[in-house]
C-alpha cells in the first residue's frame, strides 16, 4: 500500500523537473502538501441531500467540491509545491471526480479501515497539510452540517480540548511533525480552528445562520476558490510559522454518545471506562490507539 504512492510520486516528480526549463530555479527540497477535503464546508452547500450519493443534488456539488479541491493545488502549486496529494475525506470518499482534479496532484481514494481516516496518506516527509470544505462539531451553533465523525457522536474530548475533526486530523498529523497550515469550510469551523490552532490561515465560504437547523450565507463558489487559492498560497509560503498541533502523553479521550445502546456496546471495547450514562473514557500513551478506539467505539 506504501510503494504505490511512493513509486507514482518519483513518476510525478520527474514529470515536474521536466516541465521545468534549465534555466528556470529549481526548489532547492520537496516540497509535499496533503490537501484533504470535506464536503460539508464547500460554498453553497447546507442540506444532507446535497451530501449523499443518493441525494438529488450531489452530482452538482461534487463538482464544486472537486474545484475547491483545485483552487487549493493551485494555491499549493504557486508557493512551490512538487508533491500533492489530495485525500478524498467524505461520506464514501469517492467524491471528488478525477478527470477534473488538477493533474499535478494524486487523488486518495476509499477508506482503509485504518486511524488515519480523513488525512490518510500523511507521513513524516510532508511539509504542509491544508483542510478544504471542513465544517464544525458537533452541537455548534449557526453552522452547516455540524458534526464530528459521525450523528452518534455529541462531543469528543483529547486531554481536555473538545475537539472538531479539524482538531483530531490536525493532532493526527501534528503526530508525523507536519502543521495544518489552511483551514477553508464555514465560519464556525473557521472559530472552532483558529481557537484549537491558534494560528491557522482561514477562508470561510459561508456562514451558518441558526442553532438547530442552519440556513447559510455563502460566497459564490468562483470567489470561495479565488479566496481558498490565494490562502493556501500565503499559508504554505509561510509554513515555517507554524507548528504542528501536539498535547502531551498519555492521551485521554472522553467520549460523549447519543444513543443508550451504542454506549453499553462501547464499554465492552478493551480498556474503555464507562464513566456517565453516556460518556465513555479511554487513554494510551499512543495517540493512534486512541484514535483507533475512538473509532471503534463512536
Ligand atoms: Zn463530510
Amino acid at each position: 500500500m506504501k510503494r504505490l504512492p511512493t513509486a507514482l510520486a518519483a513518476s510525478m516528480a520527474l514529470v515536474l523537473a521536466a516541465a521545468c526549463t534549465p534555466q528556470e530555479q529549481r526548489p532547492a527540497d520537496d516540497l509535499k502538501v496533503l490537501i484533504s477535503v470535506d464536503m460539508e464546508g464547500i460554498a453553497g452547500a447546507v442540506h444532507s441531500e446535497e451530501m449523499s450519493r443518493t441525494g438529488k443534488d450531489y452530482d452538482y456539488f461534487r463538482v464544486i467540491m472537486t474545484e475547491e479541491a483545485n483552487a487549493a493545488i493551485d494555491g499549493a502549486l504557486a508557493a512551490g509545491a512538487t508533491h500533492i496529494v489530495v485525500r478524498d475525506a467524505h461520506g464514501s470518499a469517492r467524491n471528488i471526480l478525477p478527470d477534473l482534479l488538477r493533474p499535478e496532484a494524486l487523488l486518495l481514494r476509499d477508506w482503509t479501515g485504518g486511524p488515519l481516516s480523513m488525512v490518510e496518506g500523511i507521513d513524516e516527509s510532508f511539509h504542509a497539510v491544508v483542510f478544504v470544505g471542513y465544517h464544525a462539531k458537533a452541537g455548534t451553533p449557526d453552522a452547516i452540517l455540524q458534526h464530528t465523525m459521525t450523528g452518534g457522536v455529541a462531543d469528543i474530548s483529547i486531554n481536555g480540548i473538545s475537539m472538531p475533526e479539524t482538531g483530531i486530523n490536525a493532532l493526527l498529523v501534528g503526530h508525523y511533525g507536519v502543521p495544518v497550515v489552511f483551514v477553508a469550510g464555514d465560519q464556525a469551523i473557521c472559530d472552532e480552528a483558529l481557537e484549537i490552532l491558534g494560528k491557522v490561515e482561514c477562508v470561510a465560504t459561508k456562514q451558518g445562520i441558526g442553532d438547530v437547523q442552519s440556513a447559510a450565507l455563502s460566497l459564490h463558489p468562483e470567489v470561495a476558490r479565488e479566496k481558498i487559492q490565494a490562502g493556501v498560497e500565503k499559508a504554505i509560503r509561510a509554513r515555517g510559522e507554524y507548528s504542528p498541533f501536539r498535547l502531551e502523553a498519555p492521551y485521554t479521550m472522553v467520549l460523549q454518545l447519543r444513543n443508550p445502546e451504542r454506549v453499553e456496546q462501547a464499554a465492552t471495547y478493551p480498556g474503555a471506562v464507562r464513566t456517565g450514562e453516556m460518556e465513555l473514557t479511554y487513554t494510551s500513551d499512543d495517540l493512534l490507539d486512541v484514535i483507533t478506539a475512538f473509532a471503534r467505539m463512536r
